[in-house]
């Protein structure tokens, strides 16, 4: 044990920030045993100095200077919580420049420059860690990165966003709609004021594509994955989803095909039997395939400030004590390069309801357009009569271009009043 302080500068006390201050201190006696050094709070950077704080924070630690704290040469570990691209960027770029190690809980930014920011700790010799950037405090990064690391990891399902989940889950158990649904979530605390980057699966792309260049040992950043929302589901489409024993979801999906992966997050029918199903209101979780392992499940909060907090303090005693034994941990590992396949290659199953006239012949003509484009049919059902006459079409595996083509074809055809929805399916069905 060391008598020498590890000095940890703070960078925001917001909701995660100040829970990790707030735990610095209460376990500052099991933190040392652990690193085997005290850890010592160097500085703790805001925005503001005024202001209501979760925690309170000693005057003296307080700064609005961030790049003066990071550019200190006693500052052993920098934790960023500021969370954005500037001046989050520039702040770790420079922190790592002065010799420290960084932890950070910003997943858009590693999403996006995570080449840039893992190059510079590579070029320092310093740790770069980011457990919390991918799924809040559901240990995910670490166990891809080293349990997984001796197998061939060929998917990953997550559910990774609890905003959304929540949402998708009330219109599943209440029936209601997104709209009201979502005006509660907001009321609830559990969806921002402006919650497009929820709702619209940005948040989950850049996680995404974290545990996509994980899971493959490749390079995949935020622009490579596809990206659709949930603001169109409705509440029809979560009957549908019922009448077929599915639950609709909003996946993260990352797959390794030969040598080039799909990353794309879009809402997805499950069945209620896969142990994604059973993930309710806003709790997350990352089901693993892989060669050896099998299946593997990670559950547990997404967000929230003391949960996000702990996967934070997971890293910085993993860096801390890295420091201490003068040795840095493993870098990014993105030996395979792999291709990332356009959203037209991705392979999935479809549920595609399609109204038509009720007449003899449609039944033929609808199954005729899918098989033009080479979309074979699981199953086929009618509902509704006259008016309201519908055809609930599953089709086997197939390509996304596949399946818009056969839709482009469905809204040209004379029976075919409208296609209503079309939504993909993910997981064996029984
Ligand atoms: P937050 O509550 O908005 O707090 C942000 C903090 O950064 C505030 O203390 C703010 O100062 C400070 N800040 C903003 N601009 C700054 C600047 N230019 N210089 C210095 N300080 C600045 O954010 P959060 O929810 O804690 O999220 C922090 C990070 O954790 C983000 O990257 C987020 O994606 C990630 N994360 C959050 C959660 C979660 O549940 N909240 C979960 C997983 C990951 P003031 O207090 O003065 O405004």
């Amino acid at each position: 044990m060391s008598d020498k302080p590890l000095k940890v500068a703070v960078l925001g006390c917001g909701s995660v920030g100040s829970q990790v201050v707030r735990l610095l201190g209460e376990q500052a006696d099991d933190l040392a045993a652990r690193i085997g050094a005290p850890v010592e709070l160097a500085g703790v950077a805001v925005r503001r100095l005024e202001g209501d704080r979760e925690i309170d924070v000693p005057a003296d630690l307080l700064t609005t200077d961030a790049e003066g704290l990071v550019s200190r040469e006693d500052v052993d570990v920098v934790v960023e919580l500021i969370g954005g691209f500037e001046p989050a960027r520039t702040l770790i770029l420079s922190a790592l420049r002065h010799g420290a190690s960084v932890v950070s809980a910003n997943k858009a930014l590693i999403a996006e420059h995570g080449p840039e920011l893992f190059q510079a700790a590579e070029d320092a010799g310093r740790d770069l860690y980011y457990e919390a950037a991918a799924a809040g405090a559901i240990p995910i990064v670490r166990p891809l990165r080293e349990s997984l690391a001796g197998d061939r990891v060929t998917r990953v399902l997550g559910i990774v966003n609890g905003t959304t989940n929540y949402v998708l889950d009330k219109m599943d158990s209440v029936g209601a709609g997104y709209e009201e649904t979502l005006t509660e979530a907001q009321e609830l605390g559990y969806a921002e004021a402006d919650p497009t980057a929820d709702v619209e699966g940005f948040d989950a792309a850049a996680k995404a594509a974290i545990l996509a260049s994980l899971a493959f040992h490749t390079r995949v950043t935020a622009a490579d994955v596809y990206r659709e929302g949930i603001s169109e589901i409705t509440a029809a489409d979560a009957r549908s989803a019922q009448a077929m024993g599915c639950v609709v979801k909003l996946l993260a999906i990352a797959e390794l095909h030969d040598d080039a992966v799909s990353v794309r997050v879009h809402p997805a029918m499950i069945p209620r039997s896969h142990p994604l199903a059973s993930v309710r209101e806003a709790f997350n979780a990352v089901f693993v395939e892989s060669d050896a392992a099998g299946q593997l499940m990670f559950y547990g909060p997404g967000a929230g400030g003391s949960p996000t907090a702990s996967a934070v303090l997971g890293d910085l005693v993993t860096v801390a004590r890295n420091r201490q034994l003068d040795t840095k941990g493993m870098g990014e590992s993105t030996y395979a390069a792999r291709r990332v396949l356009p959203i037209g290659e991705a392979r999935t199953r479809y549920h595609v309801n399609i109204g038509v006239d009720d007449r003899a012949g449609v039944l033929a003509a609808v199954a005729n357009a899918f098989a033009t484009h080479d979309v074979s049919i699981q199953t086929v059902r009618q509902q509704g009569r006259g008016e309201e006459a519908e055809l609930v079409v599953v089709s086997h595996e197939a390509t996304d271009a596949q399946l818009s083509a056969t839709v482009r074809e469905l809204k040209g055809m004379d029976i075919v009043r409208d296609v209503t929805s079309v939504m993909r399916v993910e997981g064996e069905m029984e």
